[in-house]
């Protein structure tokens, strides 16, 4: 048994990614104009372990949801306490707020972006790890900030250029009290119809009867046509926050289709709850959900303070985007490739020159990418791994140059050649790259 272990090959767990290098860079792209976009509203990041008390997300995500009940890894450390692998990023954001104070009587606006773990069946678009971008805002309860949340996300999807491609779905599920008299309804109408539902939603009818809404299965959605809506009984400031944020986003030109089946299930959520979906991605069509959360704080121990946020998955985005805008994905081409030939007068090798001069320029222009070549080869050699590493120019310095302070430029797109002083390298470069992006 032993010996089997000891040769079987390790893998990455199901459902876990490696995220490759030729896959990375575009990750980045497009986790920094998200980061840029929060940055321009002012956001703040916050950033919370990965691993908490398992209560807490028992108490925060509710016992009665896919989550809780099936999806969360949770173990006991040799101490013997229950931990778990966050299945979301929203409780650890509040459990820290109110550990350090943040939110009574103050107003926070908080961004996250971290893996998240639920054990689930891996396919394309669900992952048992995967990455969750998100904001949370803490301490305002106007629909204006609700309507901020949204313009937000809109924004997000014009940068990436995938706005065409995704829709928004809106709702409000009123106050705690409305959704008790709404259940009560509800149920009522389930049980006259209990041969028409599936294992899941009776499960569901009594546990958490409001999640009966979003079954899949298009036979329970028929008989839902029939069923009492959730709006009949919103309470009357739910109606009015909502027609708030509905006029808002009317203004703001947004538009969205009202969706009264959409519930997002959690207890503590209440009033606005929103999501964007797209159809470009088969049946993982969610990118994007969040609603408004007044309840949690206070579920979780600190003084009521208003909230509301949204999560959206990092992985879903970026296969949105590789769709749907195949352009803003970007590969890890470099700008310079530093040659190298020969030795000084002293034997030192003239790679210590091209070390130099690409030090110089990353000095210069930081933004540039300047690799150097290592390993020795002849030019030839050296030519061909400047166009393995997709470089754009190459900054050649045999014997002669190196003795002269000079250098030759080639730019590898065009075949031109430049022999320059040293001191003029980066501007010259610089020149020749603009020709290159607005080719
Ligand atoms: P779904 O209905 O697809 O299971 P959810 O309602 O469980 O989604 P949320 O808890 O609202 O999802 O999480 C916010 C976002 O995180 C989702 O809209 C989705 O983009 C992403 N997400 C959720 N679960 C996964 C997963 N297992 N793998 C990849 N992304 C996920
Ligand atoms: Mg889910």
């Amino acid at each position: 048994m032993a010996e089997q272990i000891k040769g079987k090959k390790i893998q990455a767990i199901r459902g876990m990614n490696d995220l490759l290098p030729t896959e990375s860079a575009t990750w980045r792209r497009i986790e920094n104009l998200l980061k840029q976009i929060l940055n321009s509203y002012g956001y703040n990041e916050i950033r919370t372990p990965i691993v908490e008390a398992t209560g807490l997300f028992k108490r925060a995500v509710g016992e009665v949801t896919d989550i809780v009940e099936k999806e969360m890894y949770t173990f006991l450390d040799r101490n013997e306490e229950s931990l778990t692998l966050r299945p979301e990023l929203t409780a650890g954001c509040v459990r820290a707020g109110i550990e350090h104070g943040l939110l009574y009587n103050q107003e926070q606006r908080l961004w996250y972006l971290g893996p998240a773990f639920r054990y689930e069946r891996p396919q394309k678009g669900r992952y048992r790890q995967f990455h969750q971008f998100g904001v949370e805002v803490f301490g305002l309860e106007g629909p204006d900030i609700d309507a901020e949340l949204i313009l937000m996300t809109a924004r997000f999807w014009r940068a990436l250029g995938v706005e065409q491609h995704v829709t928004l779905e809106l709702n409000s599920i009123g106050s705690l009290q409305a959704r008790a008299n709404y259940r009560q309804a509800l149920v009522a109408f389930l049980e006259q119809h209990k041969a028409l539902l599936d294992e899941d939603c009776l499960r569901r009818m009594y546990t958490n009867p409001l999640r009966v809404l979003d079954s899949k299965n298009p036979q329970v959605q028929e008989l839902l046509n029939n069923a009492p809506q959730l709006f009949d009984y919103l309470d009357d400031e739910s109606k009015t926050h909502f027609d708030g944020l509905c006029k808002l986003l009317d203004f703001a030109g947004i538009s969205y289709r009202i969706n009264q089946r959409l519930v997002r299930g959690l207890d503590y959520y209440n009033r606005t709850v929103f999501e964007w979906v797209t159809t470009s991605l088969g049946a993982q069509g969610t990118v994007c959900g969040g609603g408004r959360y007044d309840g949690l704080v206070a579920q979780l121990g600190g003084q009521p303070t208003p909230a509301v946020g949204f999560a959206m998955g990092v992985e879903r985005l970026v296969l949105l985007v590789q769709t749907v805008n195949p352009e803003f994905t970007c590969s890890n081409q470099i700008d310079i490739y530093m040659i190298a030939s020969g030795q000084l007068t002293n034997g030192t090798s003239v790679v210590a020159v091209t070390q130099r001069l690409a030090d110089t320029l990353r000095e210069q222009v930081p933004t540039l990418r300047v690799m150097t070549n290592y390993g020795g080869g002849n030019f030839k050699k050296q030519f061909s791994r400047a166009d393995k590493w997709g470089a754009k120019l190459a900054i050649v310095v045999g014997e002669n140059e190196a003795q002269a302070n000079r250098a030759i430029i080639k730019n590898l797109r065009t075949g031109e050649q430049f022999d320059v002083a040293q001191s003029d390298i980066a501007q010259t470069c610089l020149s020749i790259l603009n020709n290159v992006k607005g080719e």
